[in-house]
């Protein structure tokens, strides 16, 4: 199998991951406060490729600094950050998804159950990939995953009374 870089491996775990939780606040909260498909979907496609650029720059920019730092890493610096961007914004497609095939409300429990659905089998696949326990593995992306994701939709709700 080919061997994944370790930094790579980081850039693939954090988008998906990033744009999971973030992601499903922000569609979660749109569709509590306006009941509409239509908005949740400009919102979210906003906030996904807007976030996505910015986490592919911060990842350029930040390990740039850490291979400054450290002549050790052999990493290519647009690799990992396009690796960030094209996983953030895979899984925030994935996130609102739902919004464009599913009438509200049900677009908005896919919504908010397809994320830390995706947290678990992002953890499990991990697990697979690193060889630890990937059921554990799976279940702690998805409690501090899916802790984050639920604070998140939390905010995004109490914004509907504003
Ligand atoms: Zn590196």
């Amino acid at each position: 199998m080919l061997k994944l870089h370790e930094d790579y491996l980081r850039s693939i775990l954090f988008g998906l991951e990033d744009s999971l939780v973030s992601t499903s606040g922000v569609v979660v909260g749109m569709a509590a406060a306006t009941g509409s498909n239509r908005l949740v979907l400009i919102a979210g496609l906003i906030a996904v490729s807007v976030e996505a650029l910015s986490m592919g720059a911060g990842q350029y920019l930040s390990e740039r600094g850490v291979h400054e730092l450290d002549k050790a890493h052999t990493d290519n610096l647009v690799v990992g950050a396009t690796l960030m961007f094209a996983c953030y914004l895979t899984a925030g497609l994935l996130v609102i998804t739902p919004f464009l095939i599913l009438p509200f409300p049900a677009s908005a429990f896919a919504g908010a159950a397809l994320p830390l659905v995706a947290l678990f089998w992002l953890g499990y696949f991990k697990g697979r990939l690193v060889r630890v326990p990937p059921g554990r593995s799976g279940l702690e992306m998805l409690f501090i995953g899916g802790l984050a994701a639920l604070l998140g939709m939390g905010v995004g709700l109490i914004t509907k009374s504003l």
